[in-house]
């Protein structure tokens, strides 16, 4: 499943399972929506009364209070509410200065809209392979900066709801003296070593998007960032570009995170963010005790990581197998991604570059799946995952 589609996944789901011996409600689901719903559909319709009442639906008080609250949380300076992720990364690239021909390094593999944002801007991503748990592989990051001086941007992704090593990524910045966008869509209140990620570039990006850790009812993305005047050029590039009403100094974009998402996020779902990374991190726990598998080979973060769990990526040979396996046992998994990046079919009429080669995120690719993990898995859905795990002979 692609994360695009992922909102359809119910009935997806329910077409796949027809005539099978579990339903769409029996079945264990990597998103569980409903459940969301039912926990929270109350103080939600009450915050969509609000700005219903209010009169006011683009950039206005919750967007501002919103923005406000997010940085605290995240620990950053600023944070500027725009539509979605993808338009927070290219955003933040142009607020860096970056243009079209300008080379970006970024991580092999992603969400497509990691390198989709380089590429609407006109500009040319470059990757490095992946390290072992499928993030972008530092050692590597740094070489390909050493060999080619032209590269002066940077999108690493903190994949998984890991974080990578900011203090690497702070050493990167400032030995090739490159602009970096964090691509936060994945880790929002990951550490490293106490420090957030998205605090080790310029900006971070993260999106809303309803399957992420901090997810709203419809599309909607942030950027984050310390400086004032990168803020600033960020609220007027979302906004058509103008400066002062009927005053347009660049081309901008429309790209406002609506009123009506900004006061679900704030007054419902934000709030809510810790007590789901804790759950997501019992969860993680539960998993990395309960399944004994030699056939598995289960996500590892070492040195200061503190992951927030977006996602629970094991890796095994057969994934079709083990998917259906899975499947048969009334579990849902995913594939965090199918392809790299560079192999999807829109890359083969693209420009890109990939000096040290890609053999690892294919191996990785090859091999990885995602099992169930959100916050409103039960415990007795946890154990069922476990024993379906165990019970694989591969
Ligand atoms: C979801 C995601 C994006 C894109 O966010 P949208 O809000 O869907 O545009 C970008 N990068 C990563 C790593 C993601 O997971």
């Amino acid at each position: 499943m692609s994360e695009s589609a992922a909102v359809l996944l119910r009935e997806a789901a329910a077409v796949a399972f027809a005539g099978e011996a579990y339903t769409i409600d029996t079945m264990i689901l990597p998103n569980d929506f409903a459940a969301q719903w039912e926990d929270l559909g109350r103080d939600l319709t009450a915050a969509f009364a609000a700005v219903g009442s209010s009169g006011w639906y683009i950039l206005g008080a919750e967007v501002k209070a919103f923005e406000a609250d997010l940085a605290q949380f995240w620990g950053l300076g600023h944070a500027v509410g725009v539509a979605s992720g993808l338009d927070a990364i290219e955003i933040g690239l142009r607020v860096l200065g970056c243009g079209p021909g300008d080379k970006v390094l970024t991580s092999p593999i992603s969400a497509f809209a990691t390198v989709l944002a380089i590429l609407r801007m006109g500009a040319l991503p470059v990757f490095a392979d992946c390290d072992s748990q499928g993030l972008i592989d530092l050692d590597q990051a740094a070489e390909v900066l050493r060999r080619d001086e032209a590269i002066r941007f940077m999108v690493p992704v903190h994949l998984y709801g890991f974080s990578l090593d900011l203090e690497r990524l702070r050493r990167l910045r400032e030995r090739y003296g490159i602009l970096m966008v964090e691509d936060c869509a994945q880790s929002i209140g990951a550490r490293w070593g106490g420090s957030a990620t998205g605090s080790a570039g310029q900006v971070a990006a993260t999106s809303f998007y309803p399957t992420k850790n901090l997810g709203a009812l419809g599309d909607g993305g942030a950027l984050l960032m310390e400086d004032e005047a990168l803020r600033d050029r960020a609220r007027v590039l979302r906004d058509y570009g103008q400066t002062a009403k009927y005053r347009h100094e660049v081309i901008g974009f429309n790209s406002r995170l609506d009123e009506l998402q900004a006061a679900l996020l704030r007054r419902v779902l934000l709030p809510r963010v810790e007590g789901w990374t804790e759950r997501r991190r019992t969860i993680a726990d539960r998993y990395a005790r309960g399944i004994v598998n030699s056939r598995m080979v289960l996500p590892a973060r070492e040195g200061d990581c503190e992951p927030v769990w977006h996602l629970f990526p094991i890796r095994v040979h057969g994934k079709k197998e083990l998917m259906s396996h899975m499947r048969d046992h009334g579990i849902v998994t995913a594939e965090h991604y199918p392809f790299a990046l560079a192999d999807q079919p829109a890359m083969t009429s693209t420009p890109y570059e990939a000096p040290l080669g890609l053999e690892v995120s294919r191996a990785f690719c090859a091999s990885q799946v995602s099992l169930p993990i959100h916050p409103y898995l039960t415990d007795a859905q946890v154990d069922t995952v476990i024993a379906a795990c165990n019970a694989w002979e591969g």
